[in-house]
């Protein structure tokens, strides 16, 4: 199944500038609780599945605390969707092409990722359940006409998104879903940042 884009460490280099562009907005904006000035509290992440692409900053996900009120800020990210150990990309990926994937393909892609079919269903059961009630959900819907089937998340979102490229298409669904991956209601910085030509074809 594999795409070239994902096996590229370029891919997850710009994942995470775009990542420090969002955290940069979050703390020159102070707390959001009291207004004081945010100091770096990273928290240590070890995500599975494409390591040997990860530079060292994927070991931490970019996170803030509080000099006066020590309350943490997460900002959002592209990369880290909320506390799974495997990234954004992956459980996107995996879960979209889920959806009418041939008992072959689906053992070979569980066996790249070394996932657990337990794991998937329970990415799939996110989806269906957390991520289709959360406000971010609620708020993209209406942004679809005619309306997307939550009950076909992700690939139905993916399958509707502008660019030919599918790293394109994921990446600006990873922007569109990021407020999910934190409980802090930070506004993204307005701009998506323009993600570079990648290798589609698949591998
Ligand atoms: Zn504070």
């Amino acid at each position: 199944m594999c795409h070239a884009f994902f096996r590229d460490a370029s891919f997850y280099r710009f994942l995470s500038r775009v990542d420090e562009t969002i955290a940069d907005e979050a703390r020159s904006s102070g707390c959001p609780y009291c207004g004081g000035v945010l100091h770096s509290a990273r928290y240590p992440r070890k995500p599975r599945g494409v390591r040997e692409v990860l530079d060292e900053g994927y070991a931490t996900r970019l996170s803030f605390c509080c000099a006066t009120c020590r309350r943490r800020t997460t900002p959002p990210s592209v990369r880290f969707l909320g506390r799974k150990v495997h990234l954004g990309v992956i459980v996107v990926l995996v879960t979209a092409l889920a959806h009418g994937l041939t008992p072959d393909r689906r053992a070979r892609l569980i066996e790249q990722l070394d996932l657990w079919p337990q794991t998937i269903a329970r990415w799939r059961r996110w989806w269906r359940e957390s991520f289709a009630a959360s406000r971010c959900w609620q708020a993209l819907q209406g942004r679809f006409l005619p309306p997307l089937d939550r009950h076909r998340l992700p690939g139905a979102l993916l399958g509707r998104l502008e660019g030919e490229a599918l790293s394109q298409r994921l990446y600006r669904l990873l922007w569109l879903i990021a407020p999910v991956t934190t409980t802090l209601v930070l506004p993204l910085p307005v701009a998506l940042p323009a993600l570079p030509a990648f290798q589609d074809r698949a591998v």
